[in-house]
């Protein structure tokens, strides 16, 4: 019987067994709901052994909304004009921190979009600006680089980088993100790994024209590339984008993901991300009942937060940060979870590349 099945699938998980993509796809399929909770209860318990009961904070500052690509389900796409553009000056994200470091949040995430005008020196500046003045662990989300930029991020103090490939298929991957390819975008998280960042990426759920099967193989990659992180979100359609009338994803479906990673996964950082509370207001708690344990406060400066639209309805947008870590940490101790101390690095060892099976590659080669 298929339940049966699936159940044991899932108990075999638990104890290590590397789920098939034929099995994850299974588990995205089924409309069983009994399944679907052991699913979940089942990545919960892995959760707790694997990584604990602390939720680890990474203070949030989105310090621009100018990108040069065109990615077709995004709010802030290069051929929206009905964006109001801003840029945060280097010093001025540096101090956009100040109040995370006196709350005692140990990582600063340093979002964007693929803004050129932030040139490797500006970056430098303000990558040091938060080393020497708080100290604090710097995870960078600034698109794709030269191999010479990413090694010149490092050496000037980043510890991370945040780059998801929102789609493993590749032929999707081209429909969605004119000019761009998957292929490029592996080649960028190789090359991250190879420089020694704690790497993450993540994708989208509820694409037009994605696929169980295609999901199954988001999880796959992500485990097979060995990465640190992954953020999970459902696709939110944005107005001003070609996808504006297509169909929100279902939260559903994105927890099953985070669970299915978590299983296969088990040292994984997993955001219980801003999407999914934009979708329900309770999206994030049940993420981090389900695998994720991570949360990211905004700490983007409140004049910019609501020109940082990559969707609509945004959750938390007009809460200050101050207002933000107490939800939080209300959110937090409701589950019976701790706040975590520290930076949070990574427990996954980072060996020579951290990659598995056909992503050693190269990470020198150009794409
Ligand atoms: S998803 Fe990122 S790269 Fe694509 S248009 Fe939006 S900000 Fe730019």
């Amino acid at each position: 019987m298929m339940q049966n099945k699936l159940l044991k699938i899932i108990e075999e998980a638990e104890r290590g067994r590397i789920m098939t993509v034929e099995e994850m796809t299974d588990l995205f399929a089924t409309a069983d709901g009994k399944v679907v909770q052991e699913l979940f209860q089942a990545a919960d318990r892995v959760r707790h052994s694997a990584v604990g009961d602390e939720i680890h904070l990474r203070a949030l500052v989105e310090f621009s909304n100018y990108c040069r690509n065109n990615c077709c389900y995004c709010g802030i796409r290069l051929d929206n004009r009905q964006v109001e553009r801003y840029r945060m000056e280097p010093d001025e994200v540096v101090e956009a921190l100040a109040s995370a470091h006196r709350m005692d949040i140990g990582t600063a995430v340093l979002q964007s979009g693929d803004d050129l005008w932030y040139d490797t020196d500006k970056i430098i500046r303000i990558i040091r600006g938060i080393k020497e003045s708080y100290g604090m662990a710097v995870t960078l989300s600034i698109g794709e680089r030269s191999y010479e930029d990413y090694q010149a991020f490092k050496a000037a103090g980043a510890d991370r980088f945040l780059i998801r490939h929102e789609t493993s298929d590749p032929e999707l991957y081209a429909e969605l993100h004119p000019g761009m390819t998957l292929e490029h975008r592996l080649l960028c998280l190789r090359r991250l790994k190879e420089l020694g960042y704690q790497t993450g990426s993540g994708n989208m759920v509820g694409l037009p024209g994605q696929t169980c099967l295609s999901l199954a193989r988001d999880v796959e990659l992500i485990r097979d590339m060995g990465l640190e992180m992954a953020g999970i979100g459902p696709f939110i359609p944005a107005e001003g984008t070609p996808l504006a009338d297509a169909e929100c994803g279902t939260l559903n479906l994105v927890l099953r993901e985070v669970a299915m990673l978590r299983l296969s996964s088990p040292l994984l950082m997993i955001p219980a991300t801003t999407a999914v509370a934009t979708i329900d207001p309770q999206g994030r708690q049940q993420a981090l009942r389900c695998g994720a344990n991570i949360l990211m406060p905004n700490f983007t400066p409140m004049r910019y937060r609501e020109s940082y639209r990559l969707y609509p309805g945004k959750a938390c947008i007009n809460e200050s940060s101050e207002q933000c870590i107490g939800c939080m940490s209300r959110m937090i101790s409701s589950i019976g979870r701790t706040v975590g101390r520290g930076p949070g690095h990574s427990l996954m060892q980072n060996d020579e590349c951290g990659l598995r099976n056909d992503y050693r590659t190269n990470c020198k080669q150009d794409g």
